[in-house]
């Protein structure tokens, strides 16, 4: 495990947050969050929602949090680059 680039990012972001991951895919992620504002926004975000919502909800995204998932999903591969 190397560098974490934005598009594996969004594939382990929900493991990250919950702190599953190990010690030295964390730390991967962390230095790539610290240089990726797109990555700490996404973060920032996602952490605004409350864990409530975020666990009545878990089959079903609330639509103003998909929207802005989909949009930041769709930014990084309309411009796939590494920062
Ligand atoms: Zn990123």
């Amino acid at each position: 495990m190397s560098d974490v680039t934005c598009a594996r990012g969004v594939e382990l972001l929900m493991d990250y947050l919950e702190g599953v991951l190990s010690a030295g895919v964390m730390e991967s992620i962390d230095r790539h969050v610290g240089g990726c504002p797109r990555c700490l926004a996404f973060i920032a975000s996602y952490r605004e929602t409350p864990a409530l919502l975020r666990d009545a909800t878990a089959e079903e995204i609330p639509g103003d949090t998909k929207r802005r998932l989909d949009g930041f999903v769709r930014s990084l591969s309309e411009r796939p680059r590494e920062s």
